[in-house]
């Protein structure tokens, strides 16, 4: 069996993630889920591009603010943390110096994994706030 590889860049180990986006209007929302297989370092900045597109987009109807958009950021900070437990892509011949460097020391993407995380839990604290408190 050979091992997976990312869908974005070819490297390996990857695994197959679910990426998640909440659009909100005052009316009608919309959920994108996509399913792909990727390395950790893609995992990451695909997580936090949908993250981010979700923190902006996701707000704007009652059922997206109090609901789905706080699940979807949940769930996108989940897996941000499953990419924790990944090792690092190995390089491969297919994109041999692009994308990230594996070898370079790994401290700066846990701490930029923090940011992600840590507006994600002011978001929830601050919804469930408005929810207990009218
Ligand atoms: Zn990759």
């Amino acid at each position: 069996m050979t091992p997976a590889t990312c869908q974005h860049c070819s490297r390996s180990p990857a695994r197959e993630f679910t990426l998640r986006r909440h659009v909100g209007l005052l009316l009608v929302m919309q959920n994108v889920r996509v399913e792909q297989t990727l390395c950790r370092e893609c995992a990451r900045r695909e997580l936090r591009r949908h993250t981010a597109r979700t923190l902006i987009e996701g707000w704007w109807g009652v059922l997206s603010l109090v609901i789905f958009n706080p699940l979807t950021i949940a769930l996108n900070v989940w897996n941000m943390t499953r990419t924790g437990f990944m090792k690092s892509p190995q390089l491969s011949t297919a994109f041999f110096g692009v994308g990230d460097d594996p070898t370079r020391d790994d401290r700066g993407d846990h701490m930029s994994m923090l940011i992600p995380i840590a507006i994600g839990l002011l978001c929830l604290i601050g919804i469930t706030g408005v929810v207990w408190h009218g």
